[in-house]
């Protein structure tokens, strides 16, 4: 276990600047998600703290040492990638006590400990079979599994899931979740699927382009979103600007109760879609589209003066279809006002 820091971190390949003057700190035992879209510099980020990468400037530390030019061999991570690379001439068992034979320890101590974790992950009848033969959640278990084997300090995990179907990926998360909180490993864990990030990470960092938008608990990043970027890539939100004066906000379209909403004249605020509520309300609009989204329902809306909203209706009340008019109303108690 370590606590890990990047100091100022910048990468460039060439023109392009991959990660740019990030600081961010593990903490002991933490569970750190990185998302952020496309491009954004999340392997990056997840390549430089393993070594594959050496920061063009700024440090590294692990536990407050130095690590920027320590080579990956010499720095006990354990490490997940989206594709398994399993060692598919070789057994299960093999595959998970590979590691710990590399670092020199004992056979009955490496079997022993890889049929433990193999146990652990459930998969404890596999050590037998050749990787091949394995669905893709068992493969991802037993990458887990070797990845754990050599009590990495630290447990990179880049896009573990890619590839598995929804249920399947509903299952692991929630049992990778529960194993990453009794390991106390410290964990990097990169993704651009916000949920996954959302339900088993401590903490998220939230990048884009090169920087880091927002760091905070699942809770924070979704309810307080520093800025529009990280308001829209956290779940939906609709962003209006208007001015919060006794006790009303004023969107211009329409004007509403301000809840506990501050006063302000230029707000910038960030509406979920399940702040609107269907019936009532000085808000109109016309159905453009509905989305059954197994346990939710979206519909996208346009206002009068044809700005887009995403609203979410309750299924089995709400029933609209294209065309409908609507009126609306917003439940001000969850809004958020941005900070800019
Ligand atoms: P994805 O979700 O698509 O995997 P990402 O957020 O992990 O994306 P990175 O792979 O870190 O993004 O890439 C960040 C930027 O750095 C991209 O513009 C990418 O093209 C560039 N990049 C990454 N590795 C290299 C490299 N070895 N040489 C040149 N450019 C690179």
């Amino acid at each position: 276990m370590s606590e890990i820091s990047l100091d100022n971190v910048t990468k460039q390949f060439d023109s392009t600047v991959a990660v740019d003057d990030i600081s961010l700190t593990i903490e002991n035992g933490e569970v750190m998600g990185i998302v952020g879209p496309s491009g954004c510099g999340k392997t990056t980020t997840l390549r430089l703290v393993a070594g594959f990468e050496t920061a063009t400037e700024g440090a590294i530390r692990y536990d407050g040492d130095d690590v920027t030019h320590v080579p990956p061999e010499n720095r006990n991570v354990g490490l997940v990638f989206q594709s398994y690379a399993l060692f598919n001439n070789m057994s299960v068992l093999k595959n998970v006590t590979f590691g710990p034979k590399m670092h020199g320890v004992g056979k009955s101590e490496r079997q022993e400990r890889a049929q433990d974790l193999l146990e652990l992950l459930d998969i404890g009848d596999l050590g037998d079979r050749d990787p091949q033969t394995l669905s893709g959640g068992q493969q991802q278990r037993v990458g887990l599994a070797r990845a754990l084997a050599i009590e990495p300090r630290l447990l990179l995990l880049d896009e573990p899931m890619t590839g598995l179907d929804a249920k399947l990926k509903q299952n692991l998360r929630k049992e990778l979740g529960e194993l990453l909180d009794d390991l106390g490993v410290t964990t990097l864990y990169v993704t651009h699927d916000q949920e996954q990030a959302m339900s088993m990470c401590d903490r998220i960092a939230v990048m884009n382009d090169g920087l880091v938008e927002q760091v905070g608990s699942p809770s924070e990043i979704y309810e307080s979103p520093n800025n529009e970027f990280v308001a829209n890539f956290v779940g939906t939100s609709n962003i209006f600007s208007g001015s919060v004066r006794n006790g009303h906000v004023d969107f211009g379209f329409a004007s509403v109760d301000s809840g506990g909403l501050p006063n302000r004249d230029d707000a910038t605020l960030a509406v979920r879609p399940d702040d609107f509520t269907l019936g009532d309300g000085p808000i109109t609009a016309e159905i453009q589209n509905v989305f059954y989204l197994g346990e939710k329902v979206q519909a996208i809306a346009e206002l009068d003066d044809e700005t887009e909203i995403t609203v979410e209706l309750d299924r089995y009340e709400d029933h609209v279809e294209k065309g409908d008019r609507i009126n609306l109303n917003i439940d001000t108690t969850n809004v958020h006002m941005i900070k800019q």
